[in-house]
């Protein structure tokens, strides 16, 4: 049974139409409307865009909270939904069952069916970009905690006492391991302000000393995230996704090292395997459809 999988962040809507073994035949892009009724119409006619593909279910990725039972969009940061009741509301316009999961947690479980985890019992998502977003999965289960918000790797404090955070706390991980975070880091470094974080990467790969000395940092704190997370889960793997994961041989070895001597019994345990993801920013879309297929 094909399946669509919508991955709806807060600049664009995606939609693809995903074949039983991850295989994407056909997609579209919109940008995402400013309203709950104008991003429910875009949802419902890509949907019918791609009927002649006879989809037999519908999931949703959401860059946002949901509710336990993964019905309700209580709160996302850039999207219109407020305590909507998505999943009823969609079932019934669309006449298809409708899953609905978490961004994160959506694009670890494409990396787990069709990417780069296959076959991992304890495994950890991190997916870099303008935030980290994360995911834990145990033995083939999404783990999402008592009350649905677990994990936030993203959150881990790195730095006591360090730059600020939107979730307001101090010097958490994705202050210091993000793409944004790269310009701060740069502009510490004597690198003029508002660099995107691609704009460093390149003028690292360039040979630019402050520009590697940057890097290096953001490697260090990675690692440092990394080891935390190693020590409370002591997992067999961990995957890095995200727009930063394609730069990732700039920093990834640094970081990897930083976890080792980081670790609780450094020298003397065995590491999680540390790479990156192999779906790209397909993930999401092809997790969720995969979701919608079984869970429906
Ligand atoms: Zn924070």
């Amino acid at each position: 049974m094909n399946t669509v999988g919508f991955d709806i962040g807060g600049t664009q809507c995606r939609a693809a139409l995903v074949t039983e073994s991850g295989e994407i035949l056909e997609q579209r892009s919109v940008p995402t409307p400013r309203t709950a009724d104008a991003l429910e119409d875009t949802i419902a006619a890509l949907v019918d865009e791609l009927r002649p593909h006879e989809p037999g279910a519908v999931g949703l990725a959401v860059a946002g909270f949901l509710d336990p039972q993964r019905e309700i969009v209580r709160f996302a940061p850039h999207l219109p939904w407020r305590d909507t009741p998505v999943r009823a509301r969609l079932q019934e316009r669309l006449g298809l069952p409708v899953a609905m999961e978490h961004d994160a947690n959506s694009a670890a479980w494409g990396e787990y069916r069709f990417g780069s985890a296959q076959g991992a019992g304890t495994w950890v998502f991190f997916t870099v970009g303008t935030g980290i977003g994360a995911a834990l999965m145990i033995d083939g289960r999404i783990f999402r905690g008592a009350f649905g918000t677990a994990p936030e790797f993203g959150h881990l404090t790195v730095v006591p006492d360090g730059r600020r955070c939107a979730c307001g706390k101090r010097g958490c991980l994705e202050r210091y391991a993000s793409g944004t975070a790269l310009a701060d880091t740069a502009q510490a470094h004597g690198m003029p302000p508002g660099l995107s974080g691609h704009a460093i990467m390149s003028v690292a790969r360039g040979g630019d000393e402050r520009a590697r000395a940057v890097l290096a940092d953001f490697a260090g704190w990675l690692g440092q995230g990394l080891s935390i997370v190693a020590d409370v889960l002591d997992p067999e793997l961990i995957v890095l996704g995200g727009g930063v994961a394609a730069d990732a041989d700039l920093f990834l070895a640094g970081a990897v090292e930083k976890m080792g001597r980081s670790i609780v019994g450094a020298g003397h345990r065995r590491l999680p395997v540390v790479g990156t993801a192999e779906l790209g920013a397909n993930a999401g879309m092809i997790g969720v459809s995969d979701l919608a297929r079984t869970e429906t």
